[in-house]
């Protein structure tokens, strides 16, 4: 953001979004469909993006998420790849006491669907293509971006000036948005990373996600479809590069050695990719005819798979907010309306990274008392009904003031 181009062209739109990844697609499919025209700067070209090698991760995704990418017109596009997560089982090592979740208690559909991340990229490119007021800039640089009172502009490397009345910042942890509003950011280092590949195995997983605490940290098996699971395995951060450089027989008989014999014979497929897992979190989420989302406002660690999730309510609230402001000819960039969606986000996210950061330091140690202590919360909540529907809702994510995209509504 240094020299200034020169000027070639000047477009307008109701609202920018730097950033589209699955939370910036998103958005601009929730503010699209409500009648909103949006430009999207993404700076990585669209092949890379969805290419095989970009991203090895696979994402649960809650119950309620899934509606709202029914709501938005961008399930069909991915769901012959989801995987219905019918089961969740949950053990501490080697203990015998555990924690079960099963759909079948709460009555209603699957606690959430794993999907690799790549169909559901190229699921919103899908449906992005399908609407006529979203306009990408994609494999653009940005050299300037200002905010005023009446109008936000981001000029691009390609002299292309973007000028609308709002702007998001969905671009990731390394948020140039936020940090061009000094918006102070927390941040702290599990000294962990995730190790995530894909795995094929000779028995059925019976969609039933497990996720065991070792005391390196979670070691999660998410099924995917077919007899083909993605695994999340949680290590410290000083053994990472050696487990990587692995060969791939003895890759395959470290895998097998933490997931035990019940999917019998283990063969990892495709690539191997490690995350290091931060935990950082925003003041605040907006500032001058701004606002952020997903993880440019928060990042978790993935021991309960709700990053995305995350970042997907923040949308469906943002798109709500923002319609319902429009409704009654409110300025969709004032401050008015964008503490409206700031305060609705804050609390529900707050609470969910205190509550998964407290599993990680928990989780993620062998201290005998401790592990005794956990042992029998997990034993605990096992045995209580309530308490039990209570975690599986959370799963599920179907708790809480939820947006109208949530519950399927389209907006
Ligand atoms: C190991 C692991 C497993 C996980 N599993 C789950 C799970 O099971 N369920 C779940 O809900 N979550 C999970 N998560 C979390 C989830 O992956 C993230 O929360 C999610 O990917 C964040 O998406 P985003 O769109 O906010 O950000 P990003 O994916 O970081 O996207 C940001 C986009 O902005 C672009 N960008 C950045 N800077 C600029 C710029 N200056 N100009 C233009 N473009 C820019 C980038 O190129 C990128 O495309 C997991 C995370 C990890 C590490």
């Amino acid at each position: 953001m240094s020299k200034k181009p020169t000027i070639n062209a000047m477009k307008n739109y109701d609202v920018t979004i730097i950033g589209g990844g699955m939370v910036g697609l998103t958005a601009a499919i929730g503010l699209a469909q409500s009648g909103f025209s949006v430009a999207v700067i993404e700076r990585a070209p669209k092949e890379d993006l969805t290419a095989v090698v970009y991203d090895g991760r696979a994402s649960a995704l809650a119950f309620a998420t899934c509606c709202m990418l029914e709501a938005l017109g961008i399930w069909r596009h991915m769901e012959k790849f989801a995987q219905p997560i019918k089961e969740i089982r949950v053990s501490d090592g080697p203990s015998l006491l555990h924690l079960h979740f099963d759909h079948k208690a709460l009555g209603e559909g699957p606690l959430g669907n794993m999907v690799e991340n790549r169909h559901t990229r190229i699921a919103l490119f899908d449906r992005v293509a399908e609407l006529e007021n979203i306009h990408l800039f994609q494999g653009e640089e940005i050299e300037t971006m200002e905010r005023s009172t009446d109008k936000a502009v981001v000029t691009l490397a390609s002299g292309t000036q973007v000028h609308s009345r709002l702007l998001l910042g969905t671009d990731g942890r390394g948020s140039m948005v936020r940090r061009s509003a000094g918006i102070p950011v927390s941040v702290f280092d599990y000294k962990q990373h995730g190790i995530v590949c894909s795995i094929e195995h000779e028995f059925s997983h019976e969609g039933i996600a497990h996720e065991r605490f070792l005391p390196a940290g979670p070691f999660a098996i998410l099924p995917l479809t077919g007899n083909r699971s993605s695994l999340v395995w949680t290590e410290k951060a000083h053994l990472i590069k050696t487990i990587m450089a692995l060969p791939e027989r003895s890759f395959a008989a470290e895998i097998q050695r933490r997931a035990g014999d019940f999917l019998g014979q283990i063969t990892p497929v495709g690539g191997r990719w490690a995350y290091p897992l931060t935990l950082q979190y925003a003041d605040t989420y907006t500032d001058t005819r701004m606002a952020i989302l997903g993880d440019a406002a928060h990042g978790i660690h993935p021991i309960a798979g709700q990053g995305l999730n995350l970042g997907l309510r923040d949308v469906a609230a943002l798109v709500e907010v923002i319609s319902d402001s429009a409704k009654v000819g409110l300025d969709i960039g004032s401050p008015q309306v964008l503490d409206g969606y700031a305060g609705w986000r804050h609390a529900d996210n707050a609470a969910l990274i205190g509550v998964t950061d407290v599993l990680n330091r928990l989780f993620s140690n062998d201290v005998a008392p401790v592990r005794a202590a956990r042992d029998i919360g997990l034993a605990v909540v096992n045995e209580i009904p309530p308490l039990k529907n209570f975690f599986m809702s959370h799963a599920r994510g179907t708790v809480g003031e939820l947006p109208k995209l949530l519950r399927g509504e389209a907006p």
